[in-house]
């Protein structure tokens, strides 16, 4: 396929621009190009066909089974879409006064009612924009804690191994130090080698639960427990809450602060590098560290404030990225209280029948009743066959099925993780547990055909590490 700047041709243009209705200025000499700006140049049909040839070389949510796995790639419900394109919401400007926008901190007030309500908090900022961003801002706010009450000498947050990667990255990012500590035979947080690491030292603890393994860590009472006994305090990563929503909540378990996804489990779009929203909701006693400004309730109607002095600052620029919010919104309330515990009782249970039946022929690592997702080791397969999880996933392709998460998480060899989420059929289950193990059934009697797969794609197995290591970020025409 060319590229849209092969099939420009110089003075083909696309269709009418309306006139222009504001006064036309004149920018300084100094500010304008001197050469073209080098767009292509073709009529508005071509540009169409190019983009929807694009598209149908594109693998997404709406093409097919996509079991990736961690990320719940779920239908994302066009009515949030819609919610979120009211003309209310989106013409709106951050820097109109708030009496003009009272709709729009009407919804963000009852966005965080209804998150707080799912995690057990009792407040919540949607500043962060994404995961990770919600666990630096998260983290800052129990730094901030320890440094107020003027307990500089805590500097460590425990981060068990099946954690999430960007877990110890976060707390490196606020200057502290994650101290690792490897999980049990079970997979779960060892309690004895986590009483070894916690000391005076200890800031606080970010647990990601489920796991990265997929597992409800069941000590969890007691995990939270001892940490605030040792004077820290506790993160909960909620990005996939999709197992516990209305079920579960963190804030019951001991958790003073916890982020959510709302790319992953709240249905907003996911992939491609976002727009994301990873909100963070918190105890009232490190409310005062949130970023500022907050939404308040004032009189009849709702206030920005800015007044908050022992505030972390601003984590983002206004208020975070509030289209997705909005979609968020939208999705609880089309839920509802008993749909939202619909939707976590139904990915379970996908993802423990996909379980079940896959562990025919695939080694499960860590063979537990799992929670949103469970994840299958091809190591023996590998020993065996030299067929690996990569293998596996690109044989999926030919079939019509996204690969789930490969070589993730790290803690188990030839990893793929496989999350079906709640959106989807058992019909479609079926026959993607069926391509699986028929794909086994090759792997076995014929591996060498394996390894060419995709065959069915226009690029099949490209060189990852040349592609990583030399990226060729530009068009060198
Ligand atoms: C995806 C994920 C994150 C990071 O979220 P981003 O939005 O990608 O920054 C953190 N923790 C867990 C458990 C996740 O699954």
């Amino acid at each position: 396929m060319k590229l849209i700047f092969e099939k420009s041709v110089p003075g083909r243009r696309l269709s009418l621009l309306p006139d222009c209705d504001v006064p036309v200025c004149k920018l300084p000499e100094s500010l304008r190009r001197t050469t073209p700006i080098g767009l292509p140049e073709m009529s508005e049909n071509e540009l169409s066909r190019h983009y929807s040839a694009l598209e149908r070389r594109s693998f997404g949510v709406n093409n097919g089974f996509y079991p990736l796995g961690s990320c719940t790639m779920k239908y994302n419900p066009r009515i949030n879409d819609e919610m979120s394109a009211l003309p209310g919401f989106a013409d709106i400007h951050p820097l109109q006064p708030v009496h003009t926008v009272q709709g729009a901190l009407e919804a963000l007030a009852l966005a965080e009612q209804l998150l707080c309500e799912i995690t057990g908090m009792d407040h919540m900022t949607f500043q962060p924009a994404a995961g990770a961003h919600g666990e630096l801002t998260g983290i800052l706010l129990i730094k901030r804690y320890h440094a107020e009450r003027g307990d500089t000498e805590r500097t460590e947050i425990i981060v068990p191994d099946s954690a999430h990667g960007t877990n110890p990255a976060t707390v490196s990012m606020t200057g502290m130090t994650a101290v690792s500590i490897e999980s049990g035979p079970d997979g779960r947080v060892d309690l004895d080698k986590l009483k070894a690491v916690v000391g005076p030292k200890t800031a606080g603890l970010m647990l990601t639960n489920p796991n990265t393994l997929g597992l409800f860590e069941k000590d969890i009472l007691e995990i939270t427990d001892i940490i605030h006994k040792a004077g820290g305090l506790v993160y909960y990563d909620g990005a996939n809450l999709n197992a516990i929503m209305g079920i579960a909540r963190p804030g019951d378990m001991g958790f003073d602060c916890v982020h959510l996804n709302l790319h992953k489990t709240f249905s907003t779009p996911h992939g491609g590098g976002g727009p994301g929203s990873g909100p963070v909701g918190c105890k009232d006693f490190l409310a005062p560290y949130l970023p500022r400004p907050v939404v308040e309730k004032e009189g009849e109607g709702y206030t920005l404030d800015y007044e908050r002095p022992l505030s972390i600052g601003r984590i983002k620029t206004f208020y975070g990225n509030f289209a997705i919010v909005l979609r968020a919104l939208t999705y609880v309330l089309t839920l509802g209280r008993e749909g939202i515990k619909e939707a976590s009782t139904q990915a379970v249970l996908n993802a423990n029948y996909m379980r079940k039946k896959l562990s025919e022929c695939y080694d499960i690592a860590y063979d537990y009743t799992c929670m949103h997702e469970f994840v299958m080791t091809l190591s023996g397969l590998k020993k065996e066959k030299g067929i690996t999880a990569a293998d596996i996933a690109k044989a999926l392709i030919d079939r019509g099925i996204h690969p789930p998460t490969m070589y993730f998480p790290l803690i188990v060899p030839e990893a793929l993780m496989i999350e079906p989420v709640e959106t989807e059929s058992k019909e479609t289950m079926d026959e993607a547990i069926e391509a699986l193990l028929d794909i086994y059934k090759v792997a076995c009697a014929d591996p060498e055909s394996l390894h060419a797969a995709p065959l069915t794609t226009p690029v099949g197995r490209v060189d990852e590490t040349a592609a990583a290591r030399h990226p060729k970020l530009r068009y060198e025409g």
